[in-house]
């Protein structure tokens, strides 16, 4: 290919809508550009890494026997409305995008494919005989996620490979488990990326063991919190860790204290001397469920602590769902909602806060669920709130003057520095990461809903077990660019790059240097290298400056040299020259390419 007719357009200056280095070279090198908000034109550069990306995927996916499909990508709701996710993934925070047809039938654009492959599986499988079996695809999914950003990362249409298994057993499921482990180890390795699998939250996708695959990249969107030793690394919404103790509070006996504008834990703590682990802090939040149920909600951590909502929402779920629907958001409880506002002593709430300040709110339940973090539970002597603007109480106990104990759950955010739970001692440090991708043990839950059943070998019709995989096909290629990057712009991993050698002629005006050029891109392009020819009338600084902006991995230089036989090869990362006679210069580039192809 010429540059020539690569359609190639640079930008000089950082677009403004971008934050992070990946997003801000991607637009400026070319290779997207923002048709709406979290919806992109790939270009034709992008597209050619979204196919040697797509490629590695659909080789490792082939090699543990997994089938290539194509499912529809507009789902009636009636499949949604059997395996009981339509409501969550349409109304409240739900993000399917969805629609009426003219026969006013509803469907949905897939943010994924559980349903749609459950109910092929209850049509085309029948017995143990045909199983275990995998079905994968790579194509667009669309979500309206609610903050969508950072380019491709979290795009409202993006590329997903996601694949779904079925087993005659959760032994056999565990199995292709480790499977798809190894497959998507492979997967990326070979695109040049570095990424640690992860236990994680299984979301609205649900089933018991999942794990996350993350890129560590300081501009990723997740926390993960790992021991020193590598036994344990979990995503922050799903880890578990031992808290740092508290410290111990010395009071003979609960006491009004005032604390006048002393509403945060920082502003009571300075002027006090206490310490966050001796205070309790009251968060109000309401969680609306799909049967119209808006509940009122008091949770109950230590100072030091923070929130998890995920660990919330997924407790609310599974205790709730059952009576009241799916859990439909669970969000901060406004002032605003109530009837009278004057009735909520912000920054100065306890746990005990009375439910008449809700009364009058006909939108909401008439009492607070109260629920409180294990730490929170644990203390024995506290701080809180009095229930009154400026004062609050030291040396409060539960169980005592009306502190009813409430119900305590794990619902704090593991922190650096906590104890691993198996061995308290070693304590968690934090990174931050992009998750490229997600496997799932589902078990039964879909093709128990969707009425997917086999005969098994002892002739008894039982439901399948399912696993399901995804990749974040465009987000991967993207976290590429985040951990392969310098000043100059991309760095790409060669088995991803969209070429791999660009020849530059530096002068169009020498026509040894042209000819020369010329020869060296076809005995390139002969031998199956992904060569571009820089042909651009345009000075040789510029094409030096585009090539890395761009992130060819080699680039081959025909200059002045070229009168006396002499070129100059330059690799990409590390930026390591050498001059040499052509034949040399380009065994040594088809070489060096072989291995790197293979990614070493
Ligand atoms: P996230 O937590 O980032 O929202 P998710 O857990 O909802 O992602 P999955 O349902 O597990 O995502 O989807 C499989 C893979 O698809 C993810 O691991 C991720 O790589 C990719 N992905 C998910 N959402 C997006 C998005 N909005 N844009 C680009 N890629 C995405
Ligand atoms: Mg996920």
């Amino acid at each position: 290919m010429r540059v020539s007719a690569l359609l190639l357009v640079t930008l000089r200056d950082d677009p403004a809508e971008a934050e992070i280095p990946s997003h801000r070279l991607l637009l400026r090198a070319g290779y997207i550009r923002r048709v709406a908000s979290g919806i992109y034109a790939y270009l034709p550069l992008m597209w050619r890494v979204l196919r040697k990306v797509s490629a590695i995927v659909r080789e490792e996916m082939d090699a543990t026997g997994a089938l290539e499909t194509l499912l529809p990508q507009l789902q009636p709701a009636e499949l949604w409305q059997r395996s009981g996710r339509w409501a969550g993934y349409t109304a409240g925070e739900g993000i399917m995008f969805h629609l009426q047809d003219r026969q006013e039938r509803e469907l949905g654009l897939g943010p994924t494919h559980e349903e749609v492959i459950t109910a092929l599986a209850a049509d085309l499988l029948r017995s143990y005989r045909q199983l275990p079996v995998s079905l994968y695809q790579i194509q667009s999914k669309f979500r309206d996620e609610i903050r969508p950003r950072f380019g491709l990362m979290r795009g409202r249409e993006f590329i997903m490979k996601d694949a779904y298994s079925f087993h005659a057993s959760a032994e056999d499921l565990a199995r292709e488990f480790g499977v798809m482990e190894k497959a998507y180890g492979r997967i990326f390795r070979r695109c040049g990326l570095q990424a640690l699998a992860v236990e994680a939250d299984s979301g609205a996708i649900g089933g018991s063991a999942s794990k996350e695959f993350m890129v560590t990249a300081a501009a990723g969107e997740d926390l993960i919190l790992r021991s020193a030793d590598g036994s344990y690394a979990a995503n922050q919404e799903r880890a578990e860790s031992v808290a740092q103790p508290a410290l111990a509070l010395e009071a003979e006996r609960c006491t009004l204290l005032e604390t006048p504008a002393q509403g945060t834990i920082e502003a009571l703590c300075d002027a006090h001397g206490f310490h966050p682990s001796q205070i309790i802090k009251v968060i109000l939040l309401v969680a609306r469920f799909e049967q119209g149920r808006a509940q009122p909600v008091l949770v109950s951590l230590r100072g030091d602590q923070q929130l998890n909502e995920v660990k919330l929402s997924n407790a609310l779920q599974q205790d709730h769902a059952q009576d009241w629907g799916s859990l439909l958001s669970l969000q901060a409880l406004e002032a605003t909602q109530l009837a009278d506002a004057s009735y909520l002593p912000l920054g100065f709430i306890g746990p005990d806060l009375g439910d008449a300040v809700l009364r009058g709110s006909p939108q909401l339940e008439s009492s607070f669920l109260r629920l409180a973090d294990h730490t929170a539970l644990a203390l024995d002597c506290f701080v809180c709130g009095a229930n009154r603007a400026d004062q609050h109480r030291v040396g409060a106990q539960w169980g005592q003057h009306g502190l009813a104990a409430p119900m305590a759950l794990d619902v704090r955010c593991a922190l650096e520095g906590d104890g691993l739970i198996d061995e308290p001692t070693q304590t968690l440090c934090s990174s931050r990461g992009i998750e490229v991708g997600h496997i799932f043990q589902l078990g039964r839950k879909y093709s128990e809903a969707l009425d997917a059943r086999f005969t098994n070998e002892q002739g008894r019709d039982e439901a399948l077990w399912m696993g399901c995989y995804g990749i974040g096909v465009s987000r991967l290629a993207q976290a590429a660019v985040e951990q392969h990057h310098d000043e100059a712009g991309i760095v790409w991993p060669v088995p991803i790059a969209p070429f791999e050698v660009v020849v530059v002629i530096a002068s169009t005006k020498e026509p040894v240097q042209v000819e020369l050029a010329e020869r060296l891109y076809s005995e390139l392009k002969a031998s199956g290298v992904d060569v571009l020819l820089d042909d651009r009338n345009e000075r040789a600084g510029v094409k030096f400056k585009d090539a890395e902006l761009i992130g060819i991995p080699w680039r081959l230089v025909v200059g002045r040299g070229a009168a006396e036989g002499v070129v100059e090869l330059v690799e990409r990362a590390g930026n390591a020259r050498r001059d040499g006679a052509p034949a040399e210069l380009m065994a040594a580039l088809k070489e060096r390419l072989q291995q790197q192809r293979l990614g070493l």
